[in-house]
């Protein structure tokens, strides 16, 4: 269940699913003796859990599962099909939710005690002495029921929240905060990747909003945000295999180009620029505010390596602000 997050859905269902019915399959030969010849196991267990937890990827295991018992044949094949996997997961799923994971332990405890009773109930009907049996039997199998279940949904949740953690992480060291774009540190790795494995041509630009301070003066930082916030939404429009958007800094902005030539690559900045000229930012209901950008285009070129690019995109985005601001500036 707590399967790692580099392996695709897919194949993470999959795997889920394989996993559970072995699971299921290997308790069939741990079953508890209850007297010569009857005896029962904790199968229920991993089937109610998937379904209760994952909702439908317990059909395909409980198929799986239930095609084996069906092969191992025997009296108890047919009631241990029916009442010890069947019912089980079909009670389960219909408490499947979303949620599930977190809190209402007493419907958990009720789901667990209702699926021993569908398995185990039946029992009475079934053998000639099955009430004898049902009764003498009931607390041992409550308990070992419940106790598995306890220590299985603790193992869940613990992976769970490493999960987390560990995603919530991952998040915090590849984004900007603000922005939700990618941070510096993760736009270069992006690129790197990008450059081994896009055909070239490969071009870096950066953008800086003309005059930003004087936004934050008149109108406070807190609407400067919100213009940063919604910079970052004009260009993620833009995003795509081939382009890559990051915030340097500040309220400066980066954008990588890839498998592309000089023409395209000046269309797309020049669509950027202006989108973000042509946006106005409500300050207020009356009052609308609009900015501008400078752009400075570079290309990877020969031997040349990312910061050395960065370096000559910088270098046109000043040409670009000792120009008059609001334009786009590619010089090799
Ligand atoms: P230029 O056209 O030459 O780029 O002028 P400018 O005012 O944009 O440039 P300058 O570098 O003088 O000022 C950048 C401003 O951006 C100053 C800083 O307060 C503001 N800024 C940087 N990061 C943030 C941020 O996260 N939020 C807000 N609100 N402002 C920021
Ligand atoms: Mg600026
Ligand atoms: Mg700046």
């Amino acid at each position: 269940m707590g399967l790692s997050k580099k392996i695709p859905p897919f194949y993470r269902k999959v795997i889920s699913i394989f996993l559970n019915s072995t699971c299921v399959i290997v308790l069939f030969y741990l079953p508890i003796h209850l007297n010569e010849n009857y005896f029962v196991d904790m199968r229920l267990v991993p089937l109610a859990f998937l379904a209760y937890l994952q909702g439908w990827i317990a059909i395909p295991a409980l198929l799986i599962a239930s095609t084996w018992r069906f092969f191992m044949g025997g009296d108890g094949m047919v009631p241990g099909i029916l009442y010890g996997m069947i019912l089980p997961t079909f009670i389960a799923l219909i408490f499947h939710h979303r949620s599930n994971i977190k809190k209402h332990y007493i419907e958990k405890i009720f789901i667990v005690l209702l699926c021993w009773f569908v398995s185990d109930f039946p029992i009475i009907f079934i053998v000639p002495n099955g009430w004898e049996i049902f009764k003498d039997t009931a607390i041992l199998r409550v308990s070992s029921i419940v106790v598995t279940s306890i220590i299985l949904y603790t193992f869940i949740m613990q992976d769970r929240q490493r999960r987390f953690l560990n995603s919530h992480l991952e998040k915090m060291a590849d984004e900007d905060p603000l922005t939700k774009l990618v941070n510096k540190r993760k736009f270069y790795e992006l690129v790197e990747e990008k450059v081994n494995t896009l055909k070239p041509n490969h071009y870096i630009a950066m953008i800086d909003i003309d005059h930003f301070k004087k936004v934050n003066d008149t109108y406070g930082h807190l609407f400067g945000d919100k213009v940063l916030v919604e910079v970052a939404k004009i260009l993620r429009k833009y995003e795509c295999k081939n382009l890559v958007v990051g915030r340097f800094g500040g309220e400066e902005f980066i954008v990588y180009i890839g498998e592309s030539d000089l023409i395209t690559a000046k269309n797309i900045l020049e669509e950027i620029r202006k989108d973000i000229k042509y946006t106005s930012f409500p300050y207020s209901t009356v009052e609308k505010v609009n900015i501008t950008v400078s752009i400075g285009l570079s290309q990877f070129k020969g031997e040349m390596n990312l910061i050395e690019t960065i370096y000559h995109a910088d270098q046109n985005l000043y040409n670009a602000k000792r120009n008059g601001r609001d334009r786009l500036v590619y010089s090799t």
